[in-house]
């Protein structure tokens, strides 16, 4: 449904409940003025006619019409003497004391007569008679009807207008957010934002909800990009030597000699390839959300110190010497065997990879109240400081350490590993002198 039609139908819902409720205050309101201006009348009725007594009795000048109320004056046998009488108001009607009484004519207009009987100075009787009109109270019942019959549509169209522009423009965000999602389906273009204006409105909020939402988005499908074309990047250099090598070997190659040399390089680029595969099936499948810890009970110094040991041959090629250090009181740690041990390889190979010659890989185990800390140091190379926070990206490696053979992406699985078990990693470095990461697995 179009957007359009969204506001028409607020409007119309709106302007249909205003009709009722005006409605409804104009007929309560013509029903109350009716019946309290009679009320009034009556009141004003019974007051002017004290009042001429009083005049009468004080030989004042008598009004013959005050305040709405006509007055007329009879003897005691009933017969007119003075006075003024409304138009259409027949002037023998029996005099009565006491009450207010209601006389309609034969052209339907209606009065209110109140009568009273008074002595005056000469000792003779008069009846004092006052008379009001309903036509007052019509007249004004008539006139708020006409008021209501124009005056209703009228103010009903106006605010419907007003109404309507209203809530255009409270729809203008909303028809903001529609037009960027539309114009990013049909552009593939993720760089594009809502950017409404700030506002603690429901719809700011969610404007800039979503504008969160595709930067995330379109972070994502960046590193997504770049994954593959990393990856590609890394599989092409080996390929391209294997297939350089078995070229090669196949036109020039007169020697069984030259032969096996040509397939020991092929052979090592061969394992490239393979351990490449492998770390980027494991990456796949810990993208996919498919890697599960499984949990054992693991004897820490033991496997740390037979990775140290693994480890000791490919070291003393470069002449580094590794130590380890056990202060743990904890035999053993529930943890995913495998997983552990891909960390703490990763992490010592590096130390290998980016040790100086003659240098030292110092591992530390110790534990709090809530980590198991594996704690290993190099006098390597070193990380720059603004270097520091990029290693754990896959496929980013120094430029230094470009031609190693590694292909960057062992710290993202170390970061991995460690999240999975509930803990955090700590990198201190220092260009030159070496580096130290501190590996805390959480106890559970
Ligand atoms: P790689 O496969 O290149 O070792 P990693 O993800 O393990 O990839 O490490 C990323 C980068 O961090 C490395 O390329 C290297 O530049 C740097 N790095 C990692 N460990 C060390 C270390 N112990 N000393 C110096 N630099 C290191």
């Amino acid at each position: 449904m179009k957007l359009f039609d969204i506001k028409i139908k607020i409007t119309l819902w709106y302007t249909f409940f205003m009709i009722l409720l005006v409605s409804g205050v104009l007929y309560i309101f013509v029903e109350f003025t009716g019946a309290t201006i009679l009320d009034k009348q009556k009141s004003e009725l019974i007051e002017v006619v004290h009042d001429t007594i009083e005049d009468i009795e004080d030989r004042d000048d008598i009004k013959f019409f005050d305040d709405g109320v006509f007055i007329l004056l009879y003897n005691e046998k009933g017969k007119f003497l003075d006075g003024t009488a409304p138009y259409g108001f027949s002037l023998d009607y029996p005099l009565k004391e006491g009450k207010i009484e209601k006389k309609s004519e034969r052209d339907r207009s209606q009065f209110y007569i109140y009568d009273k009987k008074i002595q005056d100075r000469g000792g003779e009787e008069i009846w004092v008679r006052g008379v009001v009109s309903d036509s007052q109270t019509k007249q004004l019942t008539t006139t708020v009807l006409r008021i209501a019959f124009f005056g209703l549509p009228l103010l009903v169209i106006i605010s419907s207008i007003i109404g309507y522009l209203i809530t255009k423009r409270a729809f203008l965000p909303v028809k903001k957010i529609q037009e960027t999602a539309e114009n990013i389906s049909n552009s593939n273009e993720l760089s594009l934002r809502i950017n409404l204006p700030y506002g603690k409105d429901e719809i700011s909020k969610l404007g800039a909800t979503i504008d969160k939402m595709l930067e995330r988005v379109e972070q994502s499908f960046k590193k997504e990009k770049q994954f593959t074309s990393d990856a590609s990047h890394e599989l092409r250099t080996p390929i391209t030597v294997i297939l350089a090598e078995s070229e090669y070997i196949l036109e020039h190659g007169e020697s069984l000699e030259e032969a096996k040399e040509s397939m020991e390089v092929i052979k090592r680029q061969g394992n490239r390839v393979s351990a490449l595969i492998n770390q980027l099936l494991f990456l796949s499948r810990v993208d996919q959300g498919s890697v599960r810890l499984k949990r054992e009970n693991l004897d820490i110094g033991k496997t740390v110190a037979e990775l140290c040991e693994d480890n000791r041959i490919e070291a003393s090629r470069k002449n580094i010497d590794i130590f380890m250090e056990n202060l743990l009181h904890t035999k053993e740690f529930c943890l995913d065997k495998l997983l552990f041990i891909r960390a703490i390889q990763n992490i010592l190979q590096n130390g290998i990879a980016y040790g100086k010659r003659g240098g030292f890989i110092k591992v530390k185990l110790f534990e709090n109240r809530e980590y198991l800390v594996v704690e290993v140091e190099d006098n390597g190379i070193g990380i720059a400081q603004d270097k520091l926070n990029k290693i754990w990206d896959r496929f980013y490696q120094v430029e230094e350490s470009r031609n190693s053979k590694n292909f960057g992406l062992g710290l993202s699985m170390v970061k991995f590993i460690i999240e999975q078990h509930e803990g955090y990693v700590e990198v201190e470095s220092s260009l030159g002198f070496g580096t130290t990461f501190r590996l805390y697995f959480k106890k559970v």
